[in-house]
């Protein structure tokens, strides 16, 4: 397992800085954002240090795989019974601020704003 000592979100996957925490096994742990930009906002991560999807290769793909098969389950455990967005930054033209590879899941009980304008 990596770990970066001066990356908050291996210190929340390690339980040394507290966080809500939804879900948890060996590799995987989702929590609630701490600024939630909508009614159900989680992040899902890796517990190992992976800077960002664009340092990700093929040795990466089956727990990125798993991050992905649970959004579903927990976005439905957290009351977005009917869909969801889900957003990863990446790097600087991406606007990631957590240089911890991360999934946003963002949702609840109504639509959500349009991120891009159709038409
Ligand atoms: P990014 O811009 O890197 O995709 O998003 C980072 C996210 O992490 C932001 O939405 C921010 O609110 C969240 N965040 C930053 N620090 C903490 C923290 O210490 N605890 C939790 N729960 N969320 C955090
Ligand atoms: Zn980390």
């Amino acid at each position: 397992m990596r770990r970066d000592p001066s990356c908050i979100f291996c210190k929340i996957a390690a339980g040394e800085i507290p966080a809500k925490k939804i879900f948890e096994d060996d590799e995987i742990l989702a929590f609630h954002d701490i600024h939630p930009a909508a009614p159900v906002h989680f992040l899902m991560i890796p517990k190992d240090h992976l800077p960002s999807l664009a340092d990700a290769d093929e040795s990466d793909a089956p727990v990125l795989g798993r991050l992905l098969a649970l959004a579903g389950r927990l976005a439905r455990e957290q009351g977005s019974a009917d869909g969801f967005r889900t957003i990863v930054n990446t790097g600087r033209v991406g606007r990631q601020d957590v240089y911890h590879l991360h999934i946003h899941i963002l949702g609840g009980p109504s639509p959500l704003p349009r991120m891009i304008a159709k038409e």
